[in-house]
């Protein structure tokens, strides 16, 4: 708040500025200026200028003003952060443990946003004004300039197919001049009735439930829709209906690649494309965005986990497609649950949000058991079409022969479903050539220096590659332990070797790996995507990335190459995490015209999750997990922090860990795990140390938390704690 003391004639603020701080910290209001809570300051902080926003807390007035630093600059061009974003901004922090400061970097991320949209350079023509020679070049320019209007050289230069040399040459002889172009105009509005689906029974009614859930207010709603149900038709009416309510509409995707496909359909919908936010959009594209979401002239936003931190003036609705998805949780700096706080920010502000999934996390369908979110069921699909068949290959009498990968029975099906022109998908969450590479003659195996972790074999890069921290290195010619040449041996496969082991078998077939570290980047995967979803491609071999919401109109047959991948981990999750991924990989097969076809390779063909799989058994699937997780005392039943202690020295890491699990304070609903080594015990160079929080369900586990690492010894020597409340990686 502010503060204003006639004796001593100065005002002074708190400002919340990008730094790992508890609070705030009180700076001078410069002479003549005028700031409230919410306002974007730029204020000096040590050596530098940080970008921080004045805060609802009362300024120190016991500080010597003479003390104080004064606020460099006050942003008058933006709106100040309202009181909701506010409030979310301090929850986050509270919740996580983290701090306010580094919840509101996130957002005021694009520095550029807070300066307007500078105006762009644009060319006019100069009545009466002729070149000195005519040429046919010059005459087009001049004929697309008729309407007497300025155009930037590009676009000029584009609409009268010359190049910007012409234009150049018409500017030095004074036939155009160079003028000043205001930014780019406010982005169309969506339509909401552009071009709406005639929705099936099964989605007019989840529709029509979440058009009546703005009555309410906060509220959530739970699609659960099988894969191909429609569960996008349906939340785009729930946009709709905001839009025709005046507010706008969030929708947080957990992928990047998902987008360009959402996009289009969106267009479908609404006539014109939403605004996107994630991590790949440039600058100047996301200063756009920021400014239009804070002065309201972008309605519809489609965006990664960071979205939910964007000024919105008047949001009224957050969709959280494939809630269940752990993209949306953050891990390092605020480790935070998007989905979780989507909610959040609806409660505060009062307004609904939806969750779909065609495999809901545990915790949602809990939610909506109990009543406290509302569930939408799609039974069925859209197109009528059948659910995949779905059959386990045991690997132990069914499997191929040695270093082969691909069953005799997958590869019969493939070959079947070649012959009749449809798509086939192998699935392995495995990124590269193999996860291991050994030497034969000493068993020298490749590790990262860096990670306790082995290095994989990239083989179109020909390079080893740590998934942890990135380093790569060469694959040597010889064998740096015993110097054989020849020598090295992958083991195991990725998801290169088995595009190699398809090619070897269809060598007549088009096959693609999506996977999303090949050269190329996002741009190349979503060109990829949209390869296979026109049916440019036979043979698709991927990672994880294709199991998420993708529609490939064409796709019939799936294979997981390993299903028992993600089952061995010492993660309570695993079981969840197994069942949902392959659910929704085997769930690409025959969305639209039926007689999709499924196999899991397994060598547990009767573990409880392979099994309901096969069985299409979901409500089998949840239910035992919700009755072990009751058991056991587990979310949502009960209550989890995760605490991660990281240092350079390994001795000293374990040490402090030590301690620090002493100094815990003793509490009869608090179960404290470890300290134990993580499962990924070394990264980046940092030595790991695991400590685990379990309280009841009701229990306050962030007090008992602040307590106890508030009292405890004091991290040094580089010594890093983590705190990770509803932790969802137990790497
Ligand atoms: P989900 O997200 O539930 O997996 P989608 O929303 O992607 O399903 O829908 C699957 C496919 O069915 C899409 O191609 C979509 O356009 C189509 N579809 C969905 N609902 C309808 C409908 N009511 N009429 C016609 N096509 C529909
Ligand atoms: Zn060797
Ligand atoms: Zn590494």
């Amino acid at each position: 708040m502010l503060f204003d003391d006639p004796e001593i004639e100065e005002t002074i603020a708190s400002v919340l500025v990008p730094v790992a701080v508890p609070g705030a910290y009180t700076y001078k209001v410069p002479a003549g200026q005028n700031v409230v809570p919410g306002t974007i300051v730029k204020v000096p902080l040590g050596p530098r200028e940080v970008i921080g926003a004045v805060w609802d807390i009362e300024p120190d007035a016991a500080i010597n003003p003479k003390k104080l630093k004064t606020i460099s600059r006050v942003y008058e061009t933006t709106q100040p952060l309202d009181k909701d974003l506010r409030r979310f901004v301090d929850w986050v922090a509270n919740w996580t443990l983290g701090a306010p400061g580094m919840v509101l970097r996130m957002v005021l991320r694009s520095e550029e946003a807070l300066e307007p949209e500078p105006p762009v350079p644009g060319v006019r023509r100069i009545e009466g004004a002729q070149p000195d020679r005519q040429t046919a070049a010059r005459s087009r320019v001049l004929a697309t300039m008729e309407d007497g209007f300025a155009w930037t050289k590009s676009g000029l230069a584009h609409a009268a197919g010359v190049s910007s040399s012409v234009i150049d040459g018409l500017i030095q002889q004074s036939v155009l001049e160079v003028v000043s172009m205001p930014a780019a105009p406010p982005p169309p509005r969506p339509q909401l009735d552009f071009a709406q689906k005639d929705l099936t029974p099964a989605q007019t009614a989840a529709a029509g439930g979440l058009i009546d859930s703005f009555d309410r207010g906060a509220g959530v709603s739970l699609i659960d829709g099988v894969t191909g149900s429609g569960k996008t038709e349906v939340y785009f009416e729930a946009i709709a209906e905001a839009l025709r309510r005046e507010r706008q509409a969030l929708v947080l995707l957990p992928e990047i690649a998902l987008t360009e496909q959402f996009l289009r359909r969106f267009e479908q919908r609404f006539g014109v494309y939403p605004a996107e936010w994630h991590s790949e959009i440039t600058p100047k594209n996301r200063a756009r965005v920021w400014r239009g979401v804070a002065s309201g002239d972008v309605r519809v936003v489609i965006g990664a986990r960071s979205s939910l931190f964007l000024p919105f003036k008047e949001l009224g609705l957050i969709i959280v497609d494939e809630e269940h998805d752990t993209a949306f949780k953050q891990d390092d700096r605020v480790p935070y649950s998007a989905r979780d706080m989507a909610v959040v920010r609806g409660h505060i502000s009062g307004f609904p949000v939806v969750l779909a999934s065609a495999t809901p996390s545990v915790e949602s369908h809990v939610n909506a058991d109990v009543g406290r979110y509302t569930l939408y069921q799609l039974p069925e699909r859209a197109s009528g079409a059948a659910l995949p068949e779905l059959k386990a290959i045991d690997m132990r009498s069914e499997g191929p022969e040695r270093g082969r990968w691909l069953a005799p029975q997958l590869v019969h099906a493939i070959k079947d479903t070649f012959a009749a022109g449809d798509q086939s998908l192998l699935f392995l969450n495995r990124r590269g050539y193999a996860p291991l590479t050994l030497c034969r003659t000493c068993g020298h195996r490749f590790q990262c220096a860096h990670c306790s972790a082995w290095l994989v074999e990239h083989r179109f890069q020909k390079k080893l590659v740590c998934h942890h921290c990135g380093h790569t290195e060469p694959v040597p010619e010889t064998c740096p332990s015993c110097q054989s040449a020849n020598s090295l041996v992958a083991c195991g496969p990725g998801v290169e070797r088995v595009a190699e082991e398809v090619s070897d078998l269809f060598p007549q077939a088009r096959t693609l790996i999506l996977s999303s570290d090949l050269p190329g980047g996002p741009e190349r995967l979503k060109r990829e995507m949209k390869i296979v979803e026109e049916g440019g491609a036979d043979i698709v071999i991927g990672t994880q990335l294709v199991a998420k919401g993708h529609n490939f109109p064409k796709m019939k047959l799936v294979g997981v190459v390993d299903a028992d991948l993600g089952l061995a981990h010492g993660d309570p999750r695993a079981a969840e995490k197994t069942f949902q991924l392959l659910a929704q990989v085997t769930g690409r097969a025959g969305r639209v015209t039926g007689g999709g076809l499924g196999f899991l390779q397994t060598y547990n063909a009767d573990h409880p999750v392979i099994k309901a799989l096969y069985r299409g058994d979901k409500d089998a699937f949840y239910k035992a997990e919700i009755e072990s997780r009751k058991v056991a005392g587990l979310p949502p039943f009960g209550r989890l922090a995760a605490v991660v202690v990281s240092g350079p020295d390994k001795v000293f890491a374990e040490g402090y860990a030590r301690a620090l699990a002493r100094a815990a304070p003793s509490d009869e609903a608090v179960t404290l795990l470890g300290p134990a080594e993580a499962a990924l015990a070394m990264v980046r160079g940092r030595h790991r140390y695991r400590l685990l929080t379990m309280a009841p369900r009701q229990y306050d586990l962030q007090s008992y938390l602040r307590q106890w690492l508030g009292k405890g010894p004091k991290p040094t020597k580089g010594l890093r704690v983590q705190v990770d409340i509803d932790p969802l990686h137990f790497l």
